[in-house]
């Protein structure tokens, strides 16, 4: 035989997971730094590929088995198939990456008539002999010969009845042994021939059901759903090793650790076993396991042996192992190992720990904690131990979990808010209009809309929950009700949002508060030392920015300042504003507003001293500011119907239960005040005609508006810059910048940037100073990239759009893509990605890598960043690494992800220049 297809535990190369297994690699590997791992070998994943290609065994393989049994047969002293020292193995399966229980093993092969007499001789133990027998049968009967499970339960079960015992440890031998008895017949009634006798027949037949179940329909299953391709694992190993028995006596244990406390992090014993047990009966919950530091006082020296196993395992491994062991007759085996599935703030501790133990280098410490895995520690989380149902699901628009009172507008979730309620938002969509409920719902959710609908875009920037989209349920505002089948979900109902996986609940499910704990702040910092990228924040509130800075943001990437227009206090003003029938008109409404932004402006400034604050000039269509044209026209209909009703009585608005649909001032109502009313509406009405759009993300918006009423930026532009002249007369320090959306030529910078140079003189004869600032513009439209030297002549920084920019580049919307076609897409691989999460490298870089080029040429000290939301994305801020962006800005709450992330993106620069 050329090929090599069999290692001994002692010779095979424990880095080889590909060819080994990951279980068969840790055998060898724990076997060659001198733990006691009972003898054994490993077959490997070629040979299974060679089987499954060829239908049967690679030639000489069995009489390399053979010689390998020999070995472990020298070893252990004992003899395979012998009368009177028998030696038993397990066939276990392990292919490269684990897939628990996605294969199958076997375990006490070797057993037949002869070898089960020895066993008894050996052990002095009939009832432990014919337990392992039976087991065995079974075992076998179901993986190697494809019996019935249920075939061998329904005997198993009408011994259990006859000799009147409820647990299976309550049989005697002699019900064991009759067991085994019924077992054989079973086997013989199944499959017409005897239970194997010949122990190599036995091991040939369980190399080849391991093998076989590579390509069963659970472990197919299994990789398909998980992503596992070839290149990831091809294949399983089978580990032959010999069997240690934890069931032989008070003098035998078995038990599973973690060389750490995985809940935790804290350097701890850590783990659960049971004296006189197998290690099924410690995973299959029949008796309940002691913790490990009882073994302390059990078996002192056991104990002892344990706790070196343990750090003789980290030492090695360098990271934090689930381990199984087993103690035979006092002697201590190490049966497994594995790293360990922690959560997050385990992760982080056990970083640092190992870090300041001297075990693991810094790199190490960042680079073993997916970055990703931080969201779970910014926002509440669902309890880990409900057990409640959802009742519908939506997108996960908005990570964490709330609970609260359902409600059907904003201004109830205002008014319940104020009064202490914890309240849930439920609409189709929201609307800016809608923002004072958003501050003061806990959570947000839409039957309508995806992932950058306004509802799942203002959620994030406030960190709160949100689940949008979320099609099933009906949401009858009107009604004051949400239906999903017959179920109605009436206001006042609790219900709870899990906006990390879209599944909502109904009544109240207990949260887990986030906390941005000590050793999360080292990690960041350490992971500040590597990164190139620095970390800016999407916030557009004073509030939000000292957060963000709590959470390590170096600079505001992105202000939205039309947030700030939604405000209770100024969306009146802003609809003045949008109402006005003249230029004149226009300014003296924004004579209003510009105070009130110079104060935002300020606040901001200083939350962020001495870091620099992006500040975006209006974005988004002007009749979002306003009711929709359906809700007008419903509440001019309703109000003429009110004129009807009181004929000239005075009533109050609560006994029309009409708080919601006109001004606060208004508290009784006549003819006239009504007609007021209706006026204003009206014209409002008509203002949404007039501004209708039949594609308003591609319409009347961004620096158009500006082109179009430059008052409007001339307001906001003022406000900035007497901001920042305000805050340097105070002596903070500060860096604003000014940023244009939605620009498509350089013509439309340099119209913003004489308003910007004018206003600038303005302010600083004003006020006796020199103002520093940059000025700067997005780059979120395929011309701006395409025109970017341009641009750079007159911009200082470019931030890449990338929702708009990808939105453009594909020519479909996220809503439309989402929850139509996209799934398709994606499933069937015509596309690899959402390329609304994972920024497309191929299409948008592109353009990007385009765009830097031509603006660091004809600017060389161009900043650069992203604000679009792939720059709080791990796999896109490596993307945005390599292309030397300056920074990446990204919501609050994702901020240590992109910290984190980003010392990834430096530390794994070559791999991926290899990629
Ligand atoms: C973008 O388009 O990427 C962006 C940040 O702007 P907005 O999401 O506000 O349109
Ligand atoms: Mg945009």
């Amino acid at each position: 035989m050329t090929e090599k297809y069999i290692y001994p535990f002692q010779k095979g190369d424990g880095k080889n997971k590909a060819l080994l297994g990951g279980k068969g690699a840790n055998l060898c590997e724990m076997t060659q730094i001198g733990l006691n791992v009972p003898p054994g070998f490993v077959i490997t994943t070629k040979a299974c590929r060679d089987y499954l290609d060829n239908h049967q065994l690679p030639e000489g393989l069995l009489k390399d088995v053979k010689a390998h049994i020999a070995e472990v047969e020298a070893r252990t002293g004992k003899k395979f198939g012998d009368r009177h020292n028998p030696l038993l193995v397990s066939v276990r399966s392990g292919s490269a990456i684990s897939m628990p229980g996605m294969m199958d093993t076997i375990l006490n092969l070797g057993l037949n008539v002869q070898t089960l007499a020895g066993l008894i001789e050996q052990t002095g133990d009939a009832r432990f002999a014919y337990d392992a027998y039976r087991r065995f049968i079974q075992l076998f009967g179901k993986v190697a010969l494809g019996i019935d499970d249920e075939k061998f339960d329904l005997h198993f079960a009408a011994i259990k009845k006859q000799a009147g015992v409820k647990a299976d440890v309550s049989l005697d031998a002699d019900h064991l042994r009759q067991i085994s008895e019924l077992f054989l017949q079973v086997v013989l009634e199944e499959t017409g021939k005897p239970f194997p006798e010949d122990v190599y027949e036995q091991l040939e037949l369980a190399i080849k059901a391991v093998f076989n179940s590579w390509m069963g329909k659970r472990a197919v299953d299994y990789r398909r759903e998980f992503h596992i391709t070839p290149n990831i694992a091809n294949g399983t190993a089978v580990n032959v090793v010999a069997m240690v028995f934890g069931n032989m006596g008070n003098d035998c244990a078995t038990g599973v650790g973690f060389t750490r406390n995985p809940g935790t992090g804290v350097n701890e014993m850590y783990g659960e076993y049971l004296v006189n047990a197998q290690g099924e009966d410690v995973v299959a919950g029949i008796r309940t396991p002691k913790p490990v530091q009882e073994l302390a006082h059990e078996m002192p020296d056991l104990y002892q042996q344990l706790v070196e196993l343990r750090n003789k395992l980290e030492a090695h491994y360098k990271e934090v192992q689930d381990y199984e062991y087993t103690i035979e007759r006092g002697i201590l085996y190490c049966l497994q190992t594995r790293n360990g599935k922690m959560n997050a703030p385990a992760m982080v501790r056990s970083s640092v720990d190992m870090m300041a133990e001297g075990l693991i280098s810094k790199e190490h410490a960042l680079l073993r904690i997916n970055p990703e895995l931080l969201e779970q520690l910014l926002h509440p989380q669902l309890d880990p131990d409900h057990k409640a149902q959802p009742v519908a699901q939506g997108l996960p628009a908005s990570p964490g979990a709330a609970f609260g009172k359902c409600v059907f507008d904003a201004d109830t979730a205002e008014l319940m808010g104020r009064a202490g309620e914890m309240v849930i938002l439920l609409r189709e969509e929201t609307k800016p209009e809608d923002i004072h409920g958003f501050f003061a719902a806990q959570g947000i959710l839409t039957s309508r809309g995806g992932k950058t609908s306004h509802a799942a875009v203002v959620a994030r920037g406030m960190g709160k929950a949100c689940i949008a989209g979320a099609e099933d349920i009906k949401i009858d505002v009107r009604a004051h009700q949400a239906i999903i089948g017959d179920l109605h979900i009436r206001e006042g109902d609790i219900i709870t949002l899990d906006g990390s996986t879209g599944l909502i609940y109904l009544g109240k499910i207990a949260t887990i508060e986030p906390s941005f704990f000590e050793e999360l702040k080292t990690l960041l910092a350490w992971a500040d030392e590597f990164a190139d990228l620095k970390v800016y924040a999407n916030v557009d509130t004073p509030e939000r920015a000292r957060l963000a800075v709590s959470y390590g943001a170096t600079g505001i990437g992105l202000c939205r300042t039309e947030r700030m227009f939604n405000a209770a206090d100024r969306l009146p003003l802003v609809i003045d504003m949008i109402l006005a029938g003249s230029t004149e008109a226009r300014r003296q409404a924004l004579e209003k507003l510009f105070p009130i932004q110079r104060e935002d402006f300020k606040q901001l400034f200083e939350a962020m001293s001495p870091y620099p604050v992006t500040v975006r000039l209006l974005d988004p269509p002007m009749h979002e500011f306003l009711p929709g044209e359906h809700q007008l026209e419903d509440e001019i209909k309703s109000l003429n119907l009110y004129k009807v009703m009181i004929q000239g009585q005075q009533v109050t608005l609560d006994t029309l239960g009409l708080q919601a649909s006109l001004p606060a001032p208004f508290t009784h109502l006549n003819e006239e005040v009504i007609n007021k009313a209706i006026a204003k509406k009206e014209l409002m009405l008509t203002k949404v005609k007039e501004l209708y759009e039949v594609n308003p993300m591609l319409g009347h918006r961004g620096v158009r508006l500006g082109m179009s009423y430059p008052e409007i930026y001339q307001m906001q532009i003022r406000s900035i810059l007497e901001a920042a002249a305000l805050c340097t007369q105070q002596g903070i320090p500060i860096l604003p910048e000014i940023m244009v959306p939605q620009v498509i030529t350089a013509q439309e910078l340099i119209k913003v940037k004489i308003f910007v140079e004018e206003i600038q003189h303005e302010v600083e004869c004003r006020y006796g100073i020199a103002l520093e600032f940059k000025f700067g513009t997005m780059i979120e439209t395929v011309r701006a990239c395409t025109r970017a030297g341009e641009l750079a002549k007159v911009a200082e920084f470019f931030s890449f759009g990338t929702n708009d920019l990808t939105q453009a580049t594909f020519s479909f919307s996220r809503e439309d893509a989402e929850n139509k076609f996209l799934p398709l897409y994606n499933e069937t691989g015509l596309l690899e990605d959402n390329p609304f999460e994972v920024l497309d490298a191929k299409g948008v870089g592109q353009l990007m890598k385009m765009t830097i080029e031509a603006g660091r040429f004809t600017r060389p000290d161009i900043k650069i960043g992203i604000c679009g939301e792939h720059g709080g994305h791990p796999q896109s801020i490596r993307f945005c690494h390599h292309i030397k962006l300056d920074y990446v800005s990204c919501s609050a709450p994702r901020i240590p992800i992109a910290r984190l992330a980003a010392a990834h993106a430096k530390l794994l620069e070559d791999d991926y220049r290899l990629s």
